[in-house]
């Protein structure tokens, strides 16, 4: 069986062409996939014979709620979708000012082994389809009625280790026929896997990069992100040196600040020899605490900012929202399906 809502506008042509379909029907079977219909029976501008030949040959990926959470104080929404296998993903609505975000997952868990991070805490169990990531956007929009301007790929699961089915979600969700979001309202962050970001920046896509720093040092960074083991900081900043210049965008530091662990000044002054001369900005989040972790959360995050501040860094911290819920990533699932396996 085929996965109709992962393919390209030229392969359902394609698809059509060998049911002896005119060409201007995959257009009409994409604008029904990517406006959220559950089955064929809904295209009702195609006949009944066309309707359960499809049928025959292809499936529509259709996640139910499995839990819903709603901010009191912020309108934040956090989903639980179980997806058509039994396993479940986050996904976040996030009302800003400047319109509805929101944050989707690109794996079912996640293999990095992030240190303060609950996505990964049960492995990876399998990657996302193309379809199961635009699904995300799609019925967070339709369940919510809140039209969805902005995509953060910053959910459960690394979306570099999902090259192929993210570029694909990149491609579905940009086109005209369906979600229409532009590559600049889209931002993708990754733990710093260098060959992928450099294929990345050989694409040239205008979109937004943020990278999980946490660490200014190998050391910390290191004993925080596996991933720092094999590949250190020093390579790391050359690749994003290299993605700004292919692209001509800047890219946003990610930067968890936990208590004894990376919140020196030391550490800031580090961290800011490191962004010297490179366009981007730092981004504090304060920890969220994992019941799992012993890492809390810093007290000094204003102390950090200030002293990256004077030496002409650019940084925010991260507003909180969604507090009243569990809106810090993994832990919902993790909830909902029973640790410590997470499945
Ligand atoms: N794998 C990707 C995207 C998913 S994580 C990445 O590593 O970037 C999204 C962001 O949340 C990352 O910056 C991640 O480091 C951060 N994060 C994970 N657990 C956290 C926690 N407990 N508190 C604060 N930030 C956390």
């Amino acid at each position: 069986m085929t996965d109709i809502k992962s393919m390209t506008q030229e392969e359902l042509q394609r698809l059509l062409k060998d049911l002896g379909q005119p060409a201007f029907r995959a257009r009409q079977v994409f604008r029904w996939l990517h406006r959220g219909v559950r089955s064929f029976d809904e295209m009702t501008d195609l006949s009944k014979a066309l309707r359960e030949k499809l049928g025959e040959s292809c499936f529509i990926t259709s996640p139910q709620v499995e839990r819903r959470q709603e901010s009191a104080l912020d309108g934040t929404i956090k989903y639980l979708w179980r997806l058509m296998d039994g396993n479940c993903i986050e996904t976040v609505l996030m009302r800003y000012h400047h319109g509805n975000t929101v944050c989707v997952s690109s794996q079912v868990g996640c293999r990095m082994g992030c240190a303060f991070c609950a996505s990964t805490l049960g492995g990876k169990v399998r990657d996302l389809r193309p379809s199961e990531i635009l699904d995300q956007v799609l019925f967070t929009q339709l369940d919510a009625g809140a039209p969805i301007s902005n995509i953060v790929l910053m959910g459960i699961g690394e979306p570099l280790d999902n090259w192929d089915n993210v570029m694909r979600f990149l491609t579905l969700v940009n086109h005209p026929d369906g979600l229409n979001i532009g590559m600049r309202h889209i931002s993708l962050s990754t733990c710093g896997l260098v060959n992928q970001i450099d294929k990345l920046a050989d694409l040239g896509l205008q979109l937004t990069l943020s990278v999980s720093l946490h660490a200014p040092d190998d050391e910390t960074r290191s004993r925080l992100m596996p991933v720092n083991r094999s590949v250190g900081v020093a390579r790391l900043m050359e690749s994003c040196r290299r993605y700004f210049q292919r692209t001509g965008r800047r890219i946003s530091y990610e930067y968890a600040m936990i208590d004894g662990v990376n919140d020196t000044p030391e550490q800031a002054d580090l961290l800011a020899s490191l962004l010297k001369g490179m366009p981007g900005h730092v981004n504090l989040i304060p920890l969220n605490h994992v019941e799992e972790s012993p890492l809390k959360p810093s007290r000094h995050v204003q102390e950090f900012q200030k002293r990256l501040e004077r030496q002409g860094i650019t940084v925010t911290v991260r507003r909180r929202l969604g507090s009243d819920i569990d809106a810090s990533c993994g832990q919902l699932r993790r909830k909902a399906m029973g640790a410590p396996g997470g499945q």
